[in-house]
């Protein structure tokens, strides 16, 4: 059979500013991904970015960073899903903390899912808690995050998603401390068990599960070798080509 590919992702947030940067960014892009044919590619640049990047980026695949939950309509301010998926993106990321933060719940998070998955395109989910407390409350808080995303997906679309455990204090330019790699690991082995009880099932249905959270390219090995994930979620570190480089290389040579 053949071997899954590992997935590194750029969410590359409201930046670079200019069109012209982001141009050159992922044409050097481009050339690490030549090198690291292993390694499934994402990049997620801002939405105003997509049409004109599309053509470029081939082969490397574009996601958006969010989806609207209408199609079109008298939305001010917001993108239709239908015109969204005219930039022919692969993939959406969903359910990021910055956009909970905004406001956006897991009844909305929810429904994103189902509209990605009916067009076709993959929902890279993002689950994560606030804080890590010595009760364990955040198991918890995991776990409902997980059980209403995945509400409405059937035991058979489960392998089109990507999940993306983001732990929120590691993320970011805030971020309190690097996660380590055995907290990774411990929640990875979590959220495999809660998926297979939402299915009711000992072996989890495939879906990749990547990190994120201040990933670069000091800490990326030893996060890839303990805690048994299956790529990464990469924002800070994905807007500098050459250590982005660095990091699809540690993933690529890791299988
Ligand atoms: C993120 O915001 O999804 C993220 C992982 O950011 P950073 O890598 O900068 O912590």
């Amino acid at each position: 059979m053949k071997k899954e590919k590992f997935l590194v992702v750029a969410n590359w947030k409201a930046n670079p500013d200019t069109l012209r940067l982001a141009k050159v960014n992922l044409t050097a892009i481009k050339k690490i991904a030549s090198k690291n044919k292993n390694t499934e590619i994402v990049i997620c640049p801002p939405v105003i970015f997509l049409e004109s990047l599309k053509t470029l980026a081939r082969p490397i695949a574009l996601g958006s960073q969010d989806i609207f939950t209408e199609p079109s309509g008298a939305f001010t301010g917001e993108i239709g899903y239908e015109a969204l998926r005219e930039t022919k993106i692969k993939y959406v990321i969903i359910g990021h903390s910055e956009r909970r933060q905004f406001g956006e719940n897991d009844i909305d998070v929810s429904r994103k899912i189902r509209i990605a998955l009916s067009l076709g395109i993959t929902p890279i989910l993002c689950v994560g808690e606030k804080e890590r407390d010595a009760n364990l409350e955040y198991l918890s808080f995991i776990k409902s995050q997980l059980q209403m995303a995945f509400k409405d997906v059937p035991k058979s679309s489960v392998h089109k998603m990507v999940l993306a455990y983001e732990p929120v204090w590691a993320i970011g330019s805030l971020a309190k401390r690097d996660a380590k790699p055995t907290e990774i690991e411990e929640a990875v082995i979590f959220i495999k068990r809660v998926i297979g009880d939402i299915y009711n099932t000992k072996s989890v249905p495939p879906l990749k599960i990547i990190y994120g959270g201040s990933v670069n390219q000091n800490n990326a090995s030893d996060i890839i070798s303990v805690a048994k994930i299956d790529g990464f979620l990469v924002g800070r570190a994905s807007l500098t080509p050459k250590v982005f480089g660095e990091i699809i290389s540690i993933v690529n040579n890791f299988q």
